[in-house]
């Protein structure tokens, strides 16, 4: 069964259009099953319809042609239940609805499942037979299955327009694709694929410019290859029997086939890049021992598809082809995206990000609202890498993207750009006056920054100083771990940017989606693993070094303030001041005027939020890090685009676990500031500061509104909002109480924006 179902499934990703595919599904499965009928309906979500589509059995006349309305039907029940219908006789259900012309008078047995991808109902495959009797359970297993493998099809299909083409063939609306606001702002631009990607389905097709350095790409990554595998090999032979070791020879010899060699020369003669070419002799081959019935065989395509991937590693990492994006508004579009993925385009050019993968708190997001750049995250299983020199408009503040949009949509988006640049030159007006309430309270408002390039976005905010400095982020951005000497230029740097206003550098934070190219840490769950202070405490050296460069760099200057990430327990900051005091210790031996500053501990683990009094003792100031404070109380990855609308930093508990904090800092006397992105939040600002919290960090993108914000409100009016936010018990209560404030503020502009 799971045989006849690859083969179905891979049959039908390689036909030529959706009318050919959703024709051998429905022939596939009628001969499969041995069934009188086979039909798909697919959702008209416009018309709130149900189409036939495609069927082996019914009258094909009908095909487009008959169309039932949500209610009608058992098509219509099987789309309310969202589960399979098993009936041994169709036309006694109540809700069996007659139609003439498609000729099912004599079917009385009636299977339908769902076709369901991401909780949206995509259309319905059914099954109908001659006799009187209930589907088998294996035969009802055997149509879930594969309806799950069809609806990830549809979802590409429904992407690129096929579906709509099909269902409506006159209609020409450009649809938008939701996923989850990662930053702000709205770009229109071209997308881009940053070639980093080591999947072969991943690379674009691009022509090839130069076929002779093509091939000889291609031929020198075929040799690297071969070289690896015996060295592989050789390595092995002492641990793997015989037989194991028979593989790597299986694989040089699969490699240097000629009939794989030529295909992949002939497409690149005829104008295909090489690793596109490459991609398309490796898929035909996948193809074919996929279509085989023996596992042995089915085994092989596997092996050959890793084969492609290793050499498809070499192709990348000596391009022929630089990437040359097209046009000046490049939209960076990739399954998951690094810092290295931002650097592919130049910094004058990016326009936006779209990432298939990662909520609104992954670390691309936080990177893309500090740099000021539109980003989109979260939009699951769609191959926009194949529509790379696309036109795509991206709207960062309500998560969705336009594929090649119409006239229309692209005109109502140029004019919100206009708006846009309106409001941010209102808002610069603001960068010299500081965030003070209309009853002159005043606090601190900072910005926060990753890497050197931030410098003048921060200075360009109007923020008070760095609230939060992430150091991993240079760190990420390199192929080892940078020096001592390296990490003093970089910090000195950021220090003398900001001198005297303060600047908050917190330890390595690495671990969880934050992975270093050059040290990566394999776990099943990275974000209760080694992270942040687990990862330095246990590697002393990195920290150590990581110490004594800030307080070289400080020497002079004295702005520093220094944040511990991550603490679980009151013995890990123990043991993290004893570390600095040693560093400190070293430097005065070596006679560097090193002063001891500030110590901050981030409480953004519920334990840290429950010892936050005890763990205040230990420090200077405290840190609310919301973003991983929000993860790990509500347990929702804050990576994970499925669980993102359960993802929120005004959860009742969240208030609860910040007022807590909070009153445990004042109560040891310490300062707390905030630096989750809820503090770039301008409702959330308002309610913090009503809350009690002693300075904000918010991205620079949001400082000025931010600012505009806490100077809309007194502060009297700031701890009214808190008191009642304390006693609402849902988030979208919470969200409605801000917005409603915001609003009567006469800050309609950034709710909207925000919404
Ligand atoms: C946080 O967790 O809120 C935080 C500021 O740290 P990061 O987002 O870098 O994990
Ligand atoms: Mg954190």
């Amino acid at each position: 069964m799971l045989a006849t179902l690859r083969r179905i499934v891979q049959d039908v990703s390689t036909a030529p259009d959706l009318p050919s595919a959703l024709a051998i599904t429905v022939n596939r499965i009628r001969d499969t099953m041995s069934v009188a009928a086979c039909t798909i309906y697919l959702a008209d979500e416009d018309n709130r319809e149900y189409v036939l589509t495609a069927t082996a059995g019914l009258n094909p006349q009908a095909i487009g042609r008959i169309r039932l309305s949500h209610e009608q039907g058992l098509v219509g029940l099987v789309a309310e239940r969202q589960e399979p219908l098993n009936l041994e006789d169709a036309h006694r259900h109540p809700r069996f609805y007659a139609v003439p012309e498609v000729g099912e008078e004599n079917y009385h047995a009636f299977l339908g499942v769902p076709l369901i991808q991401y909780r949206r109902v995509l259309g319905m495959l059914t099954v109908q037979h001659t006799a009187i009797r209930l589907f088998h359970l294996d035969e009802v297993d055997f149509l879930v299955t594969i309806a799950a493998q069809l609806a990830s099809i549809l979802n590409h299909a429904i992407l690129s327009g096929a579906t709509q083409e099909l269902l409506n063939p006159s209609s020409t609306g450009t649809r938008a694709l939701q996923g989850v606001a990662g930053a702000p702002g709205i770009a229109i631009g071209t997308i881009t694929i940053p070639y980093l990607l080591a999947d072969l389905d991943d690379v674009p097709d691009r022509p090839a410019l130069d076929p002779v350095a093509e091939k000889a790409a291609f031929q020198a990554a075929i040799t690297a290859v071969e070289q690896e595998l015996h060295e592989a090999a050789d390595r092995l032979a002492p641990l793997l029997p015989p037989t194991e070791l028979a593989l790597f020879t299986v694989y040089r010899m699969m490699l240097s086939s000629d009939s794989l060699l030529n295909d992949t020369l002939d497409r690149i003669q005829t104008g295909s890049w090489a690793p596109a070419a490459w991609r398309d002799a490796i898929s035909s081959r996948v193809r074919l021992l996929g279509q085989a019935e023996d596992p042995y065989l089915s085994t092989r395509a596997e092996d050959i598809r890793d084969l492609g991937r290793r050499v498809l590693n070499h192709l990348r990492a000596e391009p022929t082809q630089s990437l040359e994006p097209a046009g000046t508004h490049c939209i960076l579009v990739a399954e998951e995206m690094s810092v290295a993925h931002l650097a592919a385009v130049p910094l004058d050019r990016l326009a936006g990000i779209v990432c298939l993968r990662g909520s609104a708190l992954s670390h691309v997001a936080l990177l893309a609202r500090a740099m000021g750049i539109p980003a989109v995250l979260g939009l699951g299983d769609r191959p926009l890498g194949r529509f790379e020199g696309n036109t795509i408009i991206i709207d960062g503040y309500q998560g969705r993207v336009y594929l090649n949009p119409d006239a229309a949509v692209r005109e109502e988006y140029q004019q919100l750009i206009v708006a846009e640049a309106e409001l941010t030159a209102e808002l610069r007006g603001l960068r010299e006056q500081p965030a003070m309430t209309r009853d002159g309270y005043r606090i601190p408002l900072y910005a926060k920054a990753g890497l050197l390039t931030d410098i003048a976005a921060v200075s360009n905010s109007g923020a008070d100083g760095v609230g939060l400095y992430r150091t991993e982020f240079s760190f990420m951005v390199r192929e080892s771990f940078p020096s001592e000497d390296e990490q003093y230029q970089i910090y000195q740097q950021m220090l003398t940017a900001f001198a005297p206003r303060p600047v908050v550098m917190r330890t390595l934070d690495i671990g969880g989606d934050k992975t270093l190219p050059y040290f990566r840490i394999e776990e099943n769950n990275p974000f209760l693993g080694w992270r942040g202070m687990r990862f330095t405490l246990d590697h002393p050296d990195i920290f150590l070094t990581q110490l004594r460069a800030m307080l070289r760099a400080n020497a002079g200057l004295d702005n520093l303030r220094i944040l511990f990430p991550m603490i679980t327990t009151v013995e890990e900051v123990d043991e993290a001041l004893r570390l600095l005091e040693r560093a400190h210790q070293e430097l005065c031996e070596d006679n560097w005027p090193a002063a001891r500053p500030e110590i901050g501990v981030m409480i953004e683990i519920p334990s840290a939020a429950w010892q936050a009094g005890q763990l205040a003792q230990r420090a200077d100031f405290l840190a609310v890090g919301t973003n991983d404070l929000t993860q790990y109380l509500l347990a929702v990855d804050r990576d994970n685009a499925r669980v993102a609308g359960l993802y929120d930093n005004l959860h009742p508990s969240m208030l609860k676990a910040i007022a807590h904090i909070i009153a445990e800092g004042h109560k040891a006397g310490r300062p707390v500031n905030l630096c989750g992105e809820m503090a770039g939040d301008p409702g959330a600002a308002v309610l913090l500061l009503g809350m009690g919290v002693d300075s904000l960090s918010a991205g620079p993108v949001s400082v000025p509104k931010v600012k505009w914000a806490i100077r809309s409100f007194t502060l009297t009016e700031a701890r009214n909002l808190a008191q009642q936010a304390a006693a609402l018990e849902t988030v979208s209560e919470v969200r409605q109480l801000l917005s409603d404030a915001l609003r009567q503020a006469g800050l309609g502009e950034i709710v909207r924006k925000s919404v």
